[in-house]
């Protein structure tokens, strides 16, 4: 079952760009409206580019307009991004439309409408429900909607808007340090957790990922309370959700929060020295050992 058209929201064309492919799942025709478009985005039947808003303005600027477009053009749902920018203007667009963006880790058709999936009480419960609103405004994490091979049928439509003054001002815009990371793409992820004692010791999962052809990727605390990797490399509730061929879990205790975003992996392996830690709860393979001595024991076997 799928619905007759979804429209997808980017506040610049890099946000989000591969959920196009994703809602070609769940419509027949994705259009898309994409701020600052020079082309058609990857993926989608019709893209409207809005012109990027001028120099100090913000996309956010653009929200009663796209309201307006996707109200006259019928849209039946919106996905945006779930990066900073596009959580912003999904609520502003789902308050000009008179509903609310739900942030989602699932979404199917079933029968004529949307059902959605959404984690409750901090990760410890997950919601099915249908969306009341209509369109439907949904936060989407990469990787929460399977790319679809579908190429789209490519055409670009120029509207012109102009953003409403916003009390805000851009007043430097500085690219982001670090290498790009995409999680969402990855076959294999080494997820690393508090179980490292050192940031230093990351080399021995870093090593294990290059011998695995895996991306590295990390609990929360990582990321958010001691810096060791970007916030773009954790997953969970409030991370990434990724969909890997292979989760190989390294002193990862296995908290819910962590495993929403990882339970859908085809095969978890767990690397834990506490034979009670919930993450074997979900693995599929499990080593009780040391890390110290589990990994550069499987790089070295690996390397053979
Ligand atoms: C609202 C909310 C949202 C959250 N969102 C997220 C989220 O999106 N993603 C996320 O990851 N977390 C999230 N959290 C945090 C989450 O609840 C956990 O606190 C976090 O995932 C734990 O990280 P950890 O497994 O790295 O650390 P810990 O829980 O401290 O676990 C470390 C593990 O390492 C093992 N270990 C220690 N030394 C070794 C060793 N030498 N060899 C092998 N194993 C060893 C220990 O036995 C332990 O199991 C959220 C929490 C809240 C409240």
């Amino acid at each position: 079952m799928s619905l007759g058209n979804a429209w997808v929201v980017l506040p610049n064309p890099a946000a989000a760009a591969g959920l196009a492919r994703g809602a070609r799942g769940l419509a027949d025709e994705v259009n898309a409206v994409v701020v600052g478009a020079d082309a058609a985005l990857p993926g989608a039947d019709l893209t409207v580019a809005v012109p990027a808003p001028p120099v100090g303005a913000l996309a956010e600027g653009y929200a009663a307009s796209i309201a307006e477009l996707l109200q006259a053009r019928g849209a039946q749902i919106v996905l945006l991004g779930a990066d900073v920018s596009s959580r912003l203007l999904a609520g502003l667009v789902a308050a000009r439309l008179g509903t609310s963006a739900l942030t989602v880790q699932g979404v199917a058709v079933e029968g004529d409408g949307l059902v959605v999936s959404r984690t409750a009480y901090a990760g410890l419960a997950t919601t099915t429900e249908r969306p009341a609103g209509s369109p439907a405004v949904l936060v989407v994490a990469p990787g929460v909607l399977p790319a679809q091979e579908e190429a789209g049928a490519g055409r670009v439509e120029h509207v012109d808007m102009a953003p409403a003054p916003e009390p805000l001002r851009v007043v430097e815009v500085r690219p982001k340090a670090g290498e790009p990371v995409n999680l969402a793409a990855a076959t294999r992820v080494v997820g690393v957790g508090r179980g490292f004692a050192d940031e230093a010791d990351l080399r021995l999962a870093r090593e294990l990922a290059a011998a695995l052809g895996a991306e590295l990727a990390c609990s929360r605390p990582l990321a958010e309370g001691l810096g060791w990797l970007p916030t773009e490399r954790y997953v969970g509730v409030s991370g990434a959700t990724i969909r890997p061929d292979l989760y190989l879990a390294v002193g990862v205790s296995g908290q819910v929060q962590h495993m929403v975003g990882v339970n859908q992996a085809k095969v978890i392996v767990a690397i834990n020295k506490d034979k009670n830690a919930p993450v074997f709860g979900q693995a599929d393979l499990g080593v009780v050992g040391d890390l110290y001595d589990v990994l550069p024991a499987l790089t070295n076997a690996l390397a053979r």
